[in-house]
């Protein structure tokens, strides 16, 4: 099974955006869950398909996996460990941008040492429709002192001899590690700065808007630009009272009564854009899942349903009025 993007949209490195959106929608048409009920392999594809198209599908990540993929280092190629997860979105973005491994785009020479990371919590319909947050957040910014150089007295590092990593020669990800002695910078100082101590970059408040894509579920990790530094940032989505998700579906529980149940009703139900009416026909058995089309989460311009699930409640403590009705109901045979 090819780990390559552009293989798995059956497209060319050199397609056009255009290009890649018609491969993508034509293949997640063909593979799409609801036009392949119960057929896993489709859904595995499907699954696939719209992570190749998550990255691909943005300039700036297609340029960092394109970076990755001409250097030879495919960050998805396997490894011969046998395992074919393909890991998801987060994942990838882990390896592309960060943490753990290191990050194999922080630059040298300039002030920025690779993406900070840091997480916040937004509320459950906003990762849902998308939307704009804002934080304030503690993050590491350039110096404004020493303009991150960190201090005066500038020295190419003996021990890197300025690169600021060392190979250690086995694997992409495990082969740079930032050189002990310089820090990853490349250099020593001979004085070090007084206001960041020599690290080049101080502790700070800042008011960040972040925009948050539609369809962005927990663990999505945003990319993103702060004062000069690039920061990674992992959403935490919030539970929601009434719905949960799978995948672009909602779901939810509405709750009837056994005469509505019995003669049918019209409820207005909530979803991501408001009360939308739903008709509950006569004789809805409890349990009964009724789907709203179009009313789930849209992600790479597929949406998905809300999926609305029938909870029957049984009367318990019944006027003498109620006990006769149910006694005549009883003895009809019903
Ligand atoms: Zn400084
Ligand atoms: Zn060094």
């Amino acid at each position: 099974m090819t780990k390559d993007l552009y293989e798995i949209l059956g497209v060319g490195e050199k397609s056009t955006p255009d290009e890649l959106r018609r491969a993508y929608r034509t293949l997640a048409k063909k593979n799409h869950p609801d036009t392949n009920p119960d057929n896993s392999a489709a859904e595995e594809r499907f699954k696939r398909i719209s992570d190749a198209y998550d990255i691909l599908g943005n300039p700036e990540k297609r340029e960092q996996y394109d970076l990755m993929r001409r250097s030879g280092h495919n960050p998805f190629s396997g490894d011969g460990s046998g395992s074919e997860g393909f890991g998801d979105l987060s994942d990838i973005l882990r390896s592309m941008f960060g943490g753990g491994g290191g990050n194999p785009f922080s630059g040298r020479g300039s002030t920025s040492r690779g993406a900070s990371q840091v997480e916040i919590e937004i509320p459950f319909v906003t990762a849902a429709k998308g939307g704009t947050v804002q934080r304030i957040l503690r993050l590491p910014v350039i110096c404004h002192k020493c303009k991150g150089v960190g201090g005066s007295g500038q020295e190419t590092c003996a021990s890197c001899r300025g690169a600021g990593r060392i190979s250690s020669g086995q694997g992409f990800f495990s082969t740079m590690h930032p050189c002990a002695n310089c820090g990853g910078r490349g250099y020593t100082l001979k004085k070090k700065c007084s206001t960041c101590g020599g690290a080049g970059e101080v502790q700070s408040n800042e008011k960040v808007s972040l925009r948050i894509p539609p369809g962005a579920s927990d663990g999505t990790a945003l990319r993103t630009s702060i004062e000069g530094n690039a920061v990674l940032v992992r959403l935490r989505v919030k539970s929601d009272r009434f719905f949960t998700r799978q995948g672009r579906d909602l779901l939810c529980n509405v709750t009837v009564t056994a005469a509505q149940a019995v003669l049918g009703a019209s409820l207005m139900v909530r979803t991501l854009d408001g009360k939308v009416k739903l008709r509950i026909k006569p004789g809805t058995q409890p349990g009964s899942i009724l789907r709203m089309r179009g009313k789930g989460v849209v992600h790479n311009g597929v949406t998905g349903d809300q999926l609305v699930s029938v909870v029957v409640k049984l009367p318990v403590n019944l006027t003498d009025d109620q006990r006769s009705l149910w006694i005549k109901i009883k003895e009809s045979g019903s």
